[in-house]
């Protein structure tokens, strides 16, 4: 959501499952297999969708006999997954892949005494291709996120000793399914239900980078989520760069609210969280679907990117501001009360003062619970890449900061709203130093209570006591 500038190792992420862990004991591959013995480490950039890419590769390498270890020291194979949506992001690789490269010539072989193999994943692997072997020699795989379907037989390439090989086709019309998936969340799943954009944003390398648009048949979507309950995982995310653009290819042809439905239908299933929903595919359906089945989260993540109508248009998002409050109507008159967050870019390029001054205004009328914002960044081969970036660096900088406290205010308000009201919250972690636990709820909003470290994974009731703009404090009144 919201593609935040986080990078998060996928060896390290907070929960690894415990040993026993099915999907854990699938993966442990015989001695006969073709990675048996070797090492793997993988740095993940970018959003939700990428950890999740790298939660399926970790699979495939685990199925083939890797063992996942948490430093590039310990590798044999060092993956990096990629993100390019803004240029700072689509730079940090390069600059992992120079400090490697140092440090490379002091050390450059992997524990079994092979030279180290060094990957580049994702959205910058499919938009600088085989240019990434000529700037980073150092570099043998190159695989675009829309070729992972091929990483096998990349991989049969590099085992058989190949030095440099690339997978770098958009000409895809299939999902990157595996047999093993390694979850680093012990209780959400995520699971992806469509992958690529067939969408033409002006500013947006995506459909360059994760291809076509392609959903996953309905049948086996739910055939993921009851394998996913019996395992114990009790909170499903669906996934697509537009979640609701989902069309089912199979013989049911689900709708993507009938889709909804049928996951919150499933047993053992407590939460279904699904992410981003793009304005323009967003139907009423969609509301019915979260009033009519509480497993369904309270909650919408529809991005806006502007308040005004004309900058809209020159991002050729497809609606207008007025066509996108239509829907926000439809959500907030909704029989269950539904939070609601957005991305928004400032200073795309002619945006002038007038256009920003809406999107403030916007803020103010929609009232979202979060906003992700962003400085608008070209990103070549995008129809806005020949436009002149005219907002200068520095008023992109002003603005986002005038919108970053308008919303700060906006969000303590709707908090201080919650005050004295009791939520049911997942402990997704435990704070030793503060002797605290941390909740999530369904709405998305996260609460700090006094607790033990024996409740993460548990469903608890808290009410609220405190509130800051972007947490709430409360006490534990129950299970
Ligand atoms: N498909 C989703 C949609 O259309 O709303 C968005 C997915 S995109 C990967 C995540 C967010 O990154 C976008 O909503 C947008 O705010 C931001 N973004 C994309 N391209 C950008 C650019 N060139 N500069 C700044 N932000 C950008
Ligand atoms: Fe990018 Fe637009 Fe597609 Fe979203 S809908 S991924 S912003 S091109």
């Amino acid at each position: 959501m919201g593609n935040e500038l986080i990078q998060i190792s996928a060896a390290t992420v907070q929960g690894s499952p415990p040993a026993t862990d099915p999907a854990l004991e699938k993966a442990t591959a015989p001695a006969s297999v073709a990675g048996a013995g070797k090492t793997f480490y993988i740095e993940t950039f970018g959003c939700q969708m990428n950890v999740h890419d790298s939660e399926k590769v970790a699979g495939v390498l685990m199925a083939r006999g890797y063992r996942a270890v948490e430093s590039h020291d310990d590798a044999d194979l060092i993956l990096y997954n990629t993100c390019s949506i803004r240029e700072k992001a689509a730079q940090k690789v390069f600059s992992r892949l120079g400090a490697f490269k140092k440090q490379q010539e002091r050390a450059g072989r992997g524990p079994g005494g092979n030279p180290k193999i060094v990957g580049v994943l994702g959205c910058v692997a499919q938009q600088e291709g085989g240019r990434i072997f000529e700037r980073a020699p150092q570099v043998g795989l190159v695989c675009g996120s829309a070729s992972y379907s091929k990483l096998p037989d990349l991989l049969d390439q590099l085992e058989a000793g190949n030095r440099r090989v690339a997978g770098l086709s958009l000409e895809i019309d299939e999902c990157f399914e595996t047999e093993m998936t390694r979850r680093d969340n012990p209780f959400r799943a995520y699971l992806t239900i469509i992958e690529g954009c067939d969408k033409e944003c002006a500013y947006c390398v995506v459909p360059m980078t994760r291809g076509p648009e392609r959903s996953r048949p309905a049948d086996r979507v739910l055939a993921d989520c009851r394998r996913l309950a019996s395992e114990g995982y009790t909170e499903i995310q669906l996934l697509g760069q537009n979640v609701n653009s989902y069309r089912d290819p199979g013989p049911a042809h689900m709708s993507f609210a009938g889709l909804l439905a049928g996951v919150a239908e499933v047993k053992g299933v407590r939460r279904v969280r699904f992410t981003t929903s793009h304005p323009r595919d967003f139907t009423p359906e969609i509301v019915r679907a979260i009033e009519s089945h509480p497993a369904l989260c309270d909650q919408v993540h529809l991005p806006v990117q502007s308040g005004s109508t004309r900058v809209l248009a020159h991002m050729q998002r497809g609606y207008t501001r007025e066509q996108y409050m239509a829907k926000i109507d439809c959500l907030r008159g909704s029989r269950r009360p539904i939070s609601l967050s957005t991305d928004i870019i400032v200073g795309f390029c002619d945006e002038t003062e007038a256009d920003f001054e809406q999107t403030l205004s916007l803020l103010e009328e929609v009232e979202y619970d979060q906003v992700f914002s962003f400085k608008y960044s070209p990103r070549p081969n995008t129809s806005a890449a020949g436009r002149v970036d005219s907002v200068p660096e520095e008023e992109k900088g002003r603005r986002l900061a005038i919108l970053q406290e308008r919303q700060r205010e906006i969000q303590l308000r709707r908090n201080q709203a919650c005050i004295g009201r009791e939520f049911e919250v997942l402990v997704e972690n435990y704070q030793p130093r503060l002797g605290q636990a941390v909740g999530r709820t369904t709405s998305n909003r996260v609460i700090n209570f006094a607790g033990q470290p024996a409740w993460v994974g548990q469903y608890m009731n808290v009410r609220v006591t405190e509130a800051g703009p972007n947490s709430l404090v409360g006490i534990n009144t129950g299970m």
